[in-house]
Parts: C-alpha cells; sequence; structure tokens
C-alpha cells in the first residue's frame, strides 16, 4: 500500500459514481467522492426523476378526460406549476439527501467542490459557486471518473433563446405554446409532458421519424398516438434562427421557410460527454471520436490509475447501465472479483405518453443480422378506451430468429409498457424461444396478455398484395 489519502476518488456522485464509491468503502477502502453540483447526479436532480413526477402531474389530465366516461363528474380542474415545482424540489431535495447518507453510512467522504486530475494520482478540488466546500488536493490510488454528461444546445441565430432540459426542470412560469426540438427520449417525453399540462405543443424532429434508433413500427406508431393527443408533429426540418417577438414571444423560422410563433423553445437535441475541466488532457487520458472517455470492457482507461463508468464514457447512457457498470468496476478493483457488465440486451423505457418499452433487436436490426425472421405483431385499442370510446391504440410487436425461434426483440407501446418490459426483457436476456414465450399461461384481463397470445405471423402487405 502507498500512503496516498485515498484508496479511490470519484469524480461524480451521479448513479454511476456512487454505486462504486458505496461498493468500494463498504470492502473497507478509504473512498472520497467529489461533487460540484449536487448529489445524485442528472438522474436525480434534473433528469429521470423529476421527469417522471412531471408525466405523472401531466398524465392526470387525461384521466380527468376519461374519468366522465366511467360516470363520474370531476368540477373545474386546474393545474398550478409554481406548487409542483415546490414539491418536486421537496422531493429531489429528499432523494439527493439520501444519496449523501448512503454515501457516508458506507464509509465514503463526500467533497463539495470541482475536481480536477492534475496527475495520475493527484485531483485537485475547487470551491465552487456555492463557497469554500472541500477544496485542496487529494491523492488517491485509483481515479474514477462518473462525470455523467450535459445538454447539446445547436447553433443557429437565436439558440441562446432557447432552454434545454436542465432548465425545463424550473421554468418560472408554464408557457402557454412551446415548440420542442429533437425526437429522442427527452423530446418525446417533454413533449407529452408539456401536452398534458395544457401548453399548445410542437415537436420539430430533424429526421424522416421520431425515436431514431427505434423499431420503424414503433416510431410511426408513437408520432400517430402524439398527434392524437395533440401534439403537432413536424417532421424533416431544422430551424434556421429564432427572434423575438411581442411581449415574450419566440418566432422560429425553419430550414423549409415555415415560421412558429411560440412562447418557449425547449431543445433536446441530444447529451454530450461532460470531460471538460477535468484535466483529462494533463495526464493523456484518451477520448474517443465521440468526444467520451474511451474505456475498456472493464472501464479502464489508458492511464493505469484512471477508470470511468457512465455516460461519460458513452456506452449506452442509462442510468442503470451506470449504476452495473459502477458495480462491475468496484468488484473488479476493491473485490478481487473480475467483473465485466453484458451491455447486451438492455431494455429501455420511453415515458411519452403512451410510453414506449423495448428490449432487444429491431426488426430491420434482426433482418441485417439473421436474414429471415418472423415478425408477430398486434395494434388494438386497450380495454380501458373502449369503454369511453378513446381512440387510442396500443401496439406489440414480437421480433423472432428463424433459425431456432428465439426471441430477439420485443416492443411496446401502451400504458404500463416500461413495467411490461422490464419483465419481457428477463425472459429474451435468458434467450426465450418463441414456443417457450407461447407456453406461458396469459394474465386476464390485460395488455401484457396480447404478448403471449399471438399466433399468426404478421405478413406485410406489399405491392402485388393490395393496399
Ligand atoms: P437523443 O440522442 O436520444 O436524441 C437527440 C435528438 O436530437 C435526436 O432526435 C437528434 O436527431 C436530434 N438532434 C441532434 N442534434 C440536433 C440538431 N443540431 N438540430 C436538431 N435536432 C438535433 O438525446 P436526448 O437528448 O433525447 O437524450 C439523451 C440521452 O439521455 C439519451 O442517450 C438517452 O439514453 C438518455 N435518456 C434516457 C431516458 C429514458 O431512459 N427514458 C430519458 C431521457 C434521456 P437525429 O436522430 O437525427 O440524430
Amino acid at each position: 500500500m502507498t500512503d496516498h489519502n485515498f484508496d479511490l476518488f470519484v469524480i461524480g456522485a451521479g448513479s454511476g459514481g456512487v454505486r462504486a464509491a458505496r461498493l468500494a468503502a463498504l470492502s473497507g477502502a478509504k473512498v472520497a467522492v467529489a461533487e460540484a453540483y449536487r448529489a445524485g447526479g442528472a438522474c436525480v436532480v434534473r433528469g429521470c426523476i423529476p421527469k417522471k413526477f412531471m408525466v405523472y402531474a401531466s398524465e392526470v389530465t387525461s384521466q380527468l378526460k376519461t374519468a366522465k366516461g366511467y360516470g363520474w363528474t370531476v368540477g373545474e380542474a386546474s393545474f398550478d406549476w409554481k406548487a409542483f415545482l415546490r414539491e418536486k424540489d421537496v422531493e429531489i431535495a429528499r432523494l439527493s439527501g439520501l444519496y449523501v447518507t448512503n454515501l457516508q453510512k458506507a464509509g465514503a467522504k463526500l467533497l463539495h467542490g470541482r475536481a480536477q486530475i492534475t496527475g495520475a494520482h493527484t485531483v485537485e478540488v475547487a470551491p465552487t459557486d456555492g463557497g469554500g466546500g472541500d477544496a485542496g488536493t487529494y491523492t488517491a490510488r485509483k481515479i474514477l471518473v462518473a462525470t455523467g454528461g450535459r445538454p447539446v444546445r445547436p447553433r443557429f441565430p437565436g439558440a441562446e433563446l432557447g432552454v434545454t432540459s436542465d432548465e425545463a426542470f424550473h421554468l418560472p412560469t408554464l408557457p402557454r405554446r412551446v415548440l420542442v426540438v429533437g425526437g429522442g427520449y427527452i423530446a418525446v417525453e417533454f413533449a407529452g409532458i408539456f401536452n398534458g399540462l395544457g401548453v399548445e405543443t410542437t415537436l420539430l424532429y430533424r429526421g424522416a421519424n421520431i425515436l431514431r434508433g427505434f423499431d420503424d413500427d414503433v416510431r410511426v406508431h408513437l408520432a400517430d398516438e402524439l398527434e392524437k393527443r395533440g401534439i403537432k408533429v413536424v417532421l424533416g426540418a431544422s430551424h434556421r434562427r429564432i427572434e423575438k417577438i411581442g411581449e415574450g414571444g419566440l418566432l422560429s423560422t425553419l430550414d423549409n421557410d415555415l415560421t412558429f410563433e411560440t412562447d418557449a423553445v425547449m431543445f433536446a437535441t441530444g447529451r454530450e460527454p461532460y470531460v471538460q475541466g477535468l484535466g483529462l488532457e494533463t495526464v493523456g487520458v484518451r477520448l474517443n471520436d465521440k468526444g467520451a472517455i474511451a474505456v475498456d470492457e472493464q472501464s479502464r482507461t489508458n492511464v493505469d490509475s484512471i477508470w470511468a463508468v457512465g455516460d461519460v464514457t458513452d456506452r449506452i447512457n442509462l442510468t442503470p447501465v451506470a449504476i452495473r457498470q459502477g458495480a462491475a468496476f468496484a468488484q473488479t478493483e476493491f473485490y478481487n472479483n473480475p467483473t465485466i457488465f453484458d451491455h447486451d440486451t438492455v431494455a429501455s423505457a420511453v415515458f411519452s405518453q403512451p410510453p414506449v418499452g423495448a428490449v432487444g433487436m429491431t426488426e430491420v436490426e434482426a433482418r441485417h443480422a439473421f436474414g429471415e425472421v418472423d415478425i408477430y405483431r398486434s395494434v388494438f385499442r386497450p380495454m380501458k378506451a373502449t369503454f369511453y370510446g378513446g381512440q387510442e391504440r396500443c401496439l406489440v410487436k414480437l421480433v423472432i430468429r428463424q433459425d431456432d425461434d428465439r426471441v430477439v426483440g420485443v416492443h411496446v407501446i401502451g400504458p404500463d409498457a416500461p413495467e411490461i418490459i422490464q419483465m419481457a426483457a428477463i425472459a429474451v436476456k435468458m434467450g426465450v424461444t418463441k414456443s417457450q414465450w407461447d407456453s406461458t399461461c396469459a394474465v386476464h384481463p390485460t395488455l401484457a396478455e396480447e404478448l403471449v397470445t399471438m399466433r399468426d405471423k404478421f405478413v406485410p402487405l406489399n405491392v402485388e398484395g393490395g393496399s
């Protein structure tokens, strides 16, 4: 053992960093975690968790609408954005506090301040705006970078007039109209939130359809469902400029010359690895061509004493993945238990309205990889909607490798899709075949039973087949 201040110095108290720090500390190692903002990271402070509270708040509108169909008389309802934000902030503070407590319970030391690597075993912590913090120079046997990512703002005249998700969690007032830019997770989730809260919402995406990377049926179906719920989806266009007009209004001019008057523009145009100011260049930590820290399968950088986990490594940018990467690092380095997190078949959910759950391959990916695949697909009105005459539709889709009957992709849109996909992911990860899948008896009446009762292969209508 050397006489470093710490065995492990973690930069960033988000999902990945905290999991690694706690596990390492529980092994008896001396651990410090530096955080410049608040413990919990993007997920807890300005990501998954507050986003889901906002989804819950916005879903109330559709529940109020359907209440009538179920025999309820509901009086005039109104939403108080400021009151919601207050409650949300209280809960986020509680959760962030739990991260602090859990670190302390494990025996790790939380340092407040901005950390910069100044040597292969040295980190300097500078005070953040709030004051002195735990400024100082610390040495450590191992350094783990877990600084996450931050929103990217596109560059064009007037782009500074828009906000990103960071600010969207704290808007002083709810705008009357909003233009959400992007077609990924954050864009479709926030479009649903704003729309549900009564904001006139337009979703602007530069490509042919939203949610690039998801199954094509999912992409088409979701865009359709968003429109049914009142979101205007504008595809194939980007901003040329944004200008201020009137009293707090904004005018967006697109590259197809269309213009939109709105009160707020929100950019959900991706996130980038947060590597700035970390001093990586000082010690020669290599970045990959996307500007993320390049790591091997055990999260090692090219510098012997430095590792990195989570979004800063831009592998799969999801909280549970960062947690597993952090845990694998701690197991390997502090428990003498070499562990590699398997990034294959990671399920994810989009908390759009309706939500999406997906695990495994899209139909196109599977066709490229295996040639012949079988598709089972069902589009139907959920039972809840048929009762009150709602027009929404669910989608369930299975992608099967013909060779060995293996289920290689499951895609669901509809209420509880995120919950459903978590369970489906277990079977897919275990290599379930379609006949095993079908031998599972349905749970009735549920949306999920549709997944185990699809017996007929889906045959797309082709050119000869008719319209
Ligand atoms: P994504 O990478 O998912 O989507 C970014 C979107 O912005 C894409 O539609 C992209 O278009 C578009 N875009 C990029 N640059 C521009 C530009 N200059 N002008 C116009 N459009 C642009 O990023 P998100 O911000 O939605 O999410 C970031 C990460 O956070 C994701 O990787 C996701 O894993 C994670 N996340 C996960 C959630 C969940 O699990 N539910 C929730 C929220 C975030 P194109 O497709 O053409 O590239």
